[in-house]
Protein backbone atom coordinates (compact mmCIF):
# COMPACT_ATOMS: atom_id res chain seq x y z
CA UNK A 1 0.00 0.00 0.00
CA UNK A 2 1.07 3.69 -1.03
CA UNK A 3 1.98 5.72 1.75
CA UNK A 4 1.03 9.32 1.16
CA UNK A 5 3.78 12.22 2.30
CA UNK A 6 3.56 15.61 2.81
CA UNK A 7 6.64 17.56 3.34
CA UNK A 8 6.86 20.85 5.63
CA UNK A 9 9.32 22.92 4.83
CA UNK A 10 9.71 21.75 1.25
CA UNK A 11 11.51 24.91 0.01
CA UNK A 12 14.38 24.09 2.35
CA UNK A 13 17.75 22.92 1.80
CA UNK A 14 16.30 19.48 3.98
CA UNK A 15 12.99 19.81 2.59
CA UNK A 16 14.06 19.85 -1.13
CA UNK A 17 16.22 16.77 -0.83
CA UNK A 18 13.80 15.18 1.31
CA UNK A 19 11.28 15.45 -1.44
CA UNK A 20 13.65 14.20 -3.93
CA UNK A 21 14.42 11.14 -1.73
CA UNK A 22 10.45 10.72 -0.93
CA UNK A 23 9.48 10.68 -4.66
CA UNK A 24 12.52 8.04 -5.39
CA UNK A 25 11.50 5.56 -2.62
CA UNK A 26 9.29 2.85 -3.69
CA UNK A 27 5.73 2.40 -1.68
CA UNK A 28 5.63 6.24 -1.14
CA UNK A 29 3.68 9.26 -2.74
CA UNK A 30 4.68 12.67 -2.19
CA UNK A 31 1.12 14.37 -2.39
CA UNK A 32 1.64 17.84 -0.73
CA UNK A 33 4.59 20.64 -0.14
CA UNK A 34 4.02 22.88 2.32
CA UNK A 35 6.98 26.04 3.44
CA UNK A 36 6.36 29.20 5.36
CA UNK A 37 2.54 30.98 4.15
CA UNK A 38 0.99 27.93 3.62
CA UNK A 39 -1.31 26.49 5.97
CA UNK A 40 -2.06 23.17 7.56
CA UNK A 41 -5.43 22.33 6.09
CA UNK A 42 -6.82 19.35 4.82
CA UNK A 43 -6.84 20.86 1.31
CA UNK A 44 -3.11 21.83 1.64
CA UNK A 45 -2.68 18.12 3.10
CA UNK A 46 -4.26 16.61 -0.11
CA UNK A 47 -4.77 13.02 1.79
CA UNK A 48 -1.64 12.56 3.17
CA UNK A 49 -0.92 10.29 6.23
CA UNK A 50 2.11 11.05 6.91
CA UNK A 51 3.83 14.52 7.50
CA UNK A 52 7.73 15.08 7.37
CA UNK A 53 8.66 18.42 9.15
CA UNK A 54 12.13 20.15 8.18
CA UNK A 55 11.10 23.49 9.10
CA UNK A 56 12.98 25.67 11.59
CA UNK A 57 12.94 25.70 15.88
CA UNK A 58 10.58 28.81 16.21
CA UNK A 59 7.72 26.74 14.38
CA UNK A 60 8.14 23.04 14.35
CA UNK A 61 6.48 22.46 17.32
CA UNK A 62 2.84 24.27 16.27
CA UNK A 63 3.73 22.49 12.86
CA UNK A 64 3.56 19.16 15.00
CA UNK A 65 0.21 20.02 16.93
CA UNK A 66 -1.50 20.96 13.90
CA UNK A 67 -0.50 18.24 12.10
CA UNK A 68 -1.85 15.99 14.62
CA UNK A 69 -4.81 17.77 14.62
CA UNK A 70 -5.17 16.98 11.03
CA UNK A 71 -5.36 13.21 11.76
CA UNK A 72 -1.39 12.73 10.45
CA UNK A 73 1.31 11.12 11.86
CA UNK A 74 4.48 12.93 12.15
CA UNK A 75 8.31 12.64 11.22
CA UNK A 76 10.33 15.64 12.18
CA UNK A 77 14.15 15.96 11.90
CA UNK A 78 13.98 20.15 12.88
CA UNK A 79 15.71 20.62 15.85
CA UNK A 80 14.94 22.58 19.03
CA UNK A 81 13.14 20.67 20.87
CA UNK A 82 13.45 20.03 24.37
CA UNK A 83 11.95 18.59 27.36
CA UNK A 84 9.15 20.61 27.82
CA UNK A 85 8.05 20.80 24.06
CA UNK A 86 8.48 16.99 23.56
CA UNK A 87 5.83 16.88 26.93
CA UNK A 88 3.47 19.18 25.03
CA UNK A 89 3.45 16.40 22.12
CA UNK A 90 3.33 13.77 24.59
CA UNK A 91 0.19 15.12 26.23
CA UNK A 92 -1.40 16.40 23.31
CA UNK A 93 -0.90 12.45 21.45
CA UNK A 94 -1.90 10.85 24.89
CA UNK A 95 -5.77 12.55 24.13
CA UNK A 96 -8.75 10.40 22.45
CA UNK A 97 -8.76 12.31 19.26
CA UNK A 98 -5.40 11.65 18.87
CA UNK A 99 -5.65 7.89 19.73
CA UNK A 100 -3.38 5.86 17.36
CA UNK A 101 -1.55 8.58 16.16
CA UNK A 102 2.53 8.75 16.28
CA UNK A 103 5.29 10.89 16.26
CA UNK A 104 9.24 10.45 15.80
CA UNK A 105 11.29 13.53 16.01
CA UNK A 106 14.91 12.63 15.75
CA UNK A 107 17.54 14.81 16.20
CA UNK A 108 19.59 13.01 13.63
CA UNK A 109 18.75 10.63 10.59
CA UNK A 110 21.93 9.83 8.96
CA UNK A 111 22.96 6.34 10.25
CA UNK A 112 26.98 7.24 11.42
CA UNK A 113 25.66 9.86 13.28
CA UNK A 114 22.93 7.47 15.55
CA UNK A 115 25.61 4.81 15.76
CA UNK A 116 28.35 6.98 16.94
CA UNK A 117 26.01 8.24 20.00
CA UNK A 118 25.46 5.06 20.54
CA UNK A 119 29.02 3.78 20.42
CA UNK A 120 29.78 6.93 23.06
CA UNK A 121 27.22 5.88 25.28
CA UNK A 122 28.67 1.90 25.39
CA UNK A 123 32.42 3.37 25.52
CA UNK A 124 31.58 6.32 27.85
CA UNK A 125 31.19 3.93 31.73
CA UNK A 126 34.60 2.45 30.94
CA UNK A 127 36.77 6.23 30.42
CA UNK A 128 37.54 8.88 33.16
CA UNK A 129 36.76 11.79 30.50
CA UNK A 130 34.76 12.82 28.06
CA UNK A 131 34.22 15.90 25.93
CA UNK A 132 32.24 16.51 22.89
CA UNK A 133 32.85 18.54 19.34
CA UNK A 134 29.83 19.34 17.00
CA UNK A 135 31.45 20.86 13.88
CA UNK A 136 29.47 22.25 11.50
CA UNK A 137 28.91 24.86 8.69
CA UNK A 138 28.98 28.42 9.28
CA UNK A 139 24.88 28.87 8.29
CA UNK A 140 23.87 26.77 11.19
CA UNK A 141 21.78 29.08 13.22
CA UNK A 142 21.48 27.29 16.36
CA UNK A 143 24.73 25.68 18.89
CA UNK A 144 25.40 23.34 20.18
CA UNK A 145 23.66 20.85 17.50
CA UNK A 146 21.10 18.65 18.72
CA UNK A 147 22.84 15.53 18.07
CA UNK A 148 25.69 17.13 20.51
CA UNK A 149 22.90 17.61 22.98
CA UNK A 150 21.90 14.29 22.37
CA UNK A 151 25.09 12.42 22.54
CA UNK A 152 25.93 14.10 25.96
CA UNK A 153 23.05 13.21 27.27
CA UNK A 154 23.11 9.15 26.65
CA UNK A 155 26.63 9.62 27.37
CA UNK A 156 26.20 11.22 30.69
CA UNK A 157 23.21 8.55 31.66
CA UNK A 158 26.12 5.86 30.77
CA UNK A 159 28.25 7.43 33.06
CA UNK A 160 25.52 8.00 35.70
CA UNK A 161 24.37 4.51 35.62
CA UNK A 162 28.03 3.32 36.28
CA UNK A 163 28.16 5.29 39.32
CA UNK A 164 31.23 7.42 37.54
CA UNK A 165 32.24 10.49 39.28
CA UNK A 166 32.58 13.69 36.70
CA UNK A 167 35.17 13.88 34.54
CA UNK A 168 38.53 15.41 36.06
CA UNK A 169 38.83 19.20 35.51
CA UNK A 170 41.11 21.39 37.41
CA UNK A 171 39.78 24.72 35.35
CA UNK A 172 39.37 27.65 38.37
CA UNK A 173 39.03 30.18 35.81
CA UNK A 174 37.57 30.33 32.19
CA UNK A 175 35.51 34.42 31.84
CA UNK A 176 35.50 33.41 27.94
CA UNK A 177 33.85 30.32 28.37
CA UNK A 178 35.84 28.44 25.74
CA UNK A 179 35.61 25.19 28.21
CA UNK A 180 32.29 24.92 26.50
CA UNK A 181 28.66 23.94 27.12
CA UNK A 182 27.96 21.80 29.75
CA UNK A 183 25.20 19.09 29.18
CA UNK A 184 24.36 17.02 31.93
CA UNK A 185 28.01 17.38 33.23
CA UNK A 186 29.69 16.56 30.09
CA UNK A 187 31.24 19.73 28.07
CA UNK A 188 30.11 20.29 24.30
CA UNK A 189 32.02 22.57 21.88
CA UNK A 190 31.23 24.19 18.90
CA UNK A 191 33.21 24.88 15.76
CA UNK A 192 31.53 26.93 13.22
CA UNK A 193 33.92 26.65 9.74
CA UNK A 194 33.33 27.43 6.29
CA UNK A 195 33.62 24.03 4.10
CA UNK A 196 32.08 21.51 7.10
CA UNK A 197 28.40 20.26 6.24
CA UNK A 198 27.84 18.46 10.01
CA UNK A 199 30.49 16.53 11.84
CA UNK A 200 31.09 15.31 15.78
CA UNK A 201 33.54 14.07 17.62
CA UNK A 202 33.80 12.19 20.78
CA UNK A 203 36.60 11.94 22.78
CA UNK A 204 37.06 9.68 25.35
CA UNK A 205 40.38 9.71 27.81
CA UNK A 206 41.75 7.45 30.43
CA UNK A 207 45.41 7.38 31.47
CA UNK A 208 47.60 6.54 28.65
CA UNK A 209 44.78 6.18 26.05
CA UNK A 210 42.25 7.74 24.18
CA UNK A 211 39.38 6.52 21.85
CA UNK A 212 37.80 9.16 19.20
CA UNK A 213 34.62 8.60 17.92
CA UNK A 214 33.85 10.41 14.77
CA UNK A 215 30.82 10.79 12.41
CA UNK A 216 31.32 13.16 9.04
CA UNK A 217 28.49 13.51 7.04
CA UNK A 218 29.49 15.41 4.20
CA UNK A 219 26.25 15.53 2.10
CA UNK A 220 22.43 15.89 3.04
CA UNK A 221 21.93 12.54 1.34
CA UNK A 222 23.15 10.99 4.36
CA UNK A 223 19.98 11.92 6.15
CA UNK A 224 17.89 10.52 2.85
CA UNK A 225 17.54 6.63 4.19
CA UNK A 226 17.05 7.54 7.84
CA UNK A 227 13.88 9.56 7.28
CA UNK A 228 12.31 7.27 4.45
CA UNK A 229 13.20 4.11 6.96
CA UNK A 230 11.08 6.86 9.44
CA UNK A 231 8.53 7.35 7.03
CA UNK A 232 7.92 3.52 6.69
CA UNK A 233 7.92 2.62 10.29
CA UNK A 234 6.30 5.56 12.06
CA UNK A 235 2.81 3.88 11.44
CA UNK A 236 3.29 0.60 13.54
CA UNK A 237 4.64 3.29 16.62
CA UNK A 238 1.69 4.72 18.61
CA UNK A 239 2.50 7.77 20.85
CA UNK A 240 6.27 9.91 20.65
CA UNK A 241 9.28 8.10 19.90
CA UNK A 242 13.01 10.32 19.96
CA UNK A 243 15.59 9.20 18.10
CA UNK A 244 15.94 7.14 15.07
CA UNK A 245 17.88 4.85 17.03
CA UNK A 246 14.71 3.02 18.63
CA UNK A 247 13.45 1.93 14.91
CA UNK A 248 16.93 0.45 14.45
CA UNK A 249 16.73 -2.08 17.30
CA UNK A 250 19.87 -0.68 19.08
P1 LIG B 1 16.31 25.79 5.64
O1 LIG B 1 16.35 27.13 6.26
O2 LIG B 1 16.99 25.57 4.34
O3 LIG B 1 14.78 25.33 5.44
C1 LIG B 1 13.77 25.61 6.33
C2 LIG B 1 12.50 25.78 5.51
O4 LIG B 1 11.40 25.87 6.40
C3 LIG B 1 12.51 27.02 4.62
O5 LIG B 1 12.14 26.69 3.29
C4 LIG B 1 11.45 27.91 5.28
O6 LIG B 1 10.79 28.75 4.36
C5 LIG B 1 10.53 26.84 5.84
N1 LIG B 1 9.60 27.34 6.86
C6 LIG B 1 9.79 28.33 7.77
N2 LIG B 1 8.67 28.51 8.51
C7 LIG B 1 7.77 27.61 8.04
C8 LIG B 1 6.44 27.32 8.39
N3 LIG B 1 5.79 27.97 9.38
N4 LIG B 1 5.80 26.32 7.73
C9 LIG B 1 6.41 25.66 6.74
N5 LIG B 1 7.68 25.90 6.34
C10 LIG B 1 8.35 26.87 7.00
O7 LIG B 1 16.86 24.80 6.76
P2 LIG B 1 17.43 23.32 6.56
O8 LIG B 1 18.91 23.37 6.38
O9 LIG B 1 16.60 22.62 5.53
O10 LIG B 1 17.16 22.70 8.01
C11 LIG B 1 15.85 22.58 8.51
C12 LIG B 1 15.91 22.02 9.91
O11 LIG B 1 16.37 20.66 9.87
C13 LIG B 1 16.88 22.74 10.88
O12 LIG B 1 16.31 22.77 12.16
C14 LIG B 1 18.11 21.84 10.85
O13 LIG B 1 18.89 21.98 12.02
C15 LIG B 1 17.44 20.49 10.79
N6 LIG B 1 18.26 19.38 10.31
C16 LIG B 1 18.02 18.16 10.88
C17 LIG B 1 18.68 17.05 10.43
C18 LIG B 1 18.36 15.70 11.04
O14 LIG B 1 18.95 14.68 10.63
N7 LIG B 1 17.42 15.61 11.99
C19 LIG B 1 19.61 17.15 9.38
C20 LIG B 1 19.83 18.40 8.82
C21 LIG B 1 19.14 19.52 9.28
Amino acid sequence: MMIRVAVVGAAGRMGSTVCQAVEEAEGLELVARLDAGDEITPEALAGAGVAIDFTVPTVTEANVHALIDAGLDVVVGTTGWDEESYGRVREHLARPEAAGRSVLIAPNFALSAVLAMRFAAMAAPYFESVEVIELHHPNKVDAPSGTAVATARGIAAARAEAGLAPSPDATESDPLGTRGGVIDGVHVHAVRLRGLTAHEEVVLGNPGEQLTIRTDCFDRASFMPGVVLAVREIGSREGLTIGLENLLGL
